[in-house]
């Protein structure tokens, strides 16, 4: 799939998709073969499909909410870091992972937090889409090497999930709860703010929960630690498995 951000038919199938938002099959097929990533083209960044329609996870999330987050936010992220990096082509067709993981020093300083933010803000909602699912098609709990690693970081799946809920508990004001691994297959949990993806610190994100409010703001207002709890019910293990073997 390397030839993706070269291929003009590939790049028109990617915007057709695109437009044809939560197109099923088709949008959730290309983006587990792009692993993941964020979408990108020779000309910039498109907003990836959601793979499920946006009710799939209701009563976790409620469909407005998706709706809104995807549609809105994402996007904006999408447009904006197109927009910052609209004058360095060069930079726009480096893949969005390494351009953060190994060269951020490098993008010019006027557009530096800005592609931070927005890029970041790309690559964790790619991500945070496809590590979630409706229950009735995913695997409910951790299996496998996953499995293992889970026990031997944390003792257990439900001390995993009550860490990463304190960790998305404790971060003030906007960010992100973090199951990431590093290059020896380690795992740890980690909090984030705003959008800075945890490829900036050298960490590989395995699963990531968005605990900005306009997240949850809907349908649990001030709640945050009642989304943290629902949420689990609508996580993509077989998703979180795949990165981390990945
Ligand atoms: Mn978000």
């Amino acid at each position: 799939m390397a030839e993706l951000r070269s291929d003009e038919t590939t790049r028109r199938s990617f915007i057709r998709a695109g437009a044809a938002l939560g197109a099923g099959v088709f949008a959730g097929s290309m983006l587990a073969c792009r692993g993941g990533s964020a979408i990108q083209a020779a000309t910039g960044q498109i907003l990836p499909p959601l793979p499920y329609p946006e009710n799939a996870l209701e009563p976790a999330i409620d469909a407005m909410t998706m709706q809104i987050h995807h549609g809105k936010h994402h996007q904006a992220y999408v447009d904006n870091l197109n927009n910052a990096l609209k004058a360095h082509p060069d930079l726009q067709k480096m893949p969005l992972e390494e351009l953060l993981a190994r060269n951020a020093a490098k993008v010019p300083e006027d557009i530096r937090q800005a592609v931070i933010n927005n890029g970041g803000g790309h690559l964790n909602h790619s991500l945070f889409w496809t590590i979630l699912g409706p229950p009735s098609k995913v695997s409910p709990a951790p299996k496998g090497k996953l499995l293992d690693a889970v026990k031997s970081a944390f003792g257990s799946v439900d001390d995993l999930k009550q860490k990463m809920n304190e960790a998305g508990t404790k971060r003030f004001g906007s960010g992100w709860a973090w199951l990431v691994k590093d290059s020896g297959g380690k795992l740890e949990i980690l909090s984030t703010a705003n959008q800075d993806s945890p490829i900036l610190q050298g960490k590989f994100p395995v699963l990531g929960i968005d605990v900005w409010e306009h997240a949850y703001y809907l349908k649990y207002q001030n709640r945050r630690p009642d989304y943290l709890k629902a949420i689990w019910s609508v996580v993509n293990w077989d998703e979180v498995g795949r990165r981390y073997e990945a």
